[in-house]
């Protein structure tokens, strides 16, 4: 596995506020949930059994740390994860939380 020890990185603050983002049991659900399947915040918030105003709220904040990407299809706005690097990042973490 490929190392970066420069801890003046200039990324990490950029990585820490990510960390803030991602410690949050409702937008980890999210984000776990779209790692399975695209959804639109309907689907979400049935899912996860919560109001829509609720989830839309944590969508902007994951989409504008760039966790979450969204796409329009006719009228609906259809969430993804942004890309592999997010996907690995919790994978790894939940299979830490496994042992
Ligand atoms: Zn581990």
């Amino acid at each position: 596995m490929e190392v970066n020890n420069n801890y003046k990185n200039k990324n990490i603050e950029k990585l820490a506020n990510m960390f803030s983002i991602l410690g949050d049991n409702t937008r980890l659900q999210i984000v776990t949930l779209l790692m399975h399947r695209d959804a639109n915040v309907g689907e979400i918030a049935s899912e996860l059994n919560m109001t829509q105003s609720a989830i839309s709220h944590q969508l902007r904040i994951l989409r504008d740390a760039q966790i979450l990407k969204n796409s329009k299809i006719g009228r609906k706005v259809i969430y993804s994860i942004n890309d592999d690097h997010v996907m690995t990042i919790i994978n790894e973490g939940l299979k830490h939380m496994a042992h």
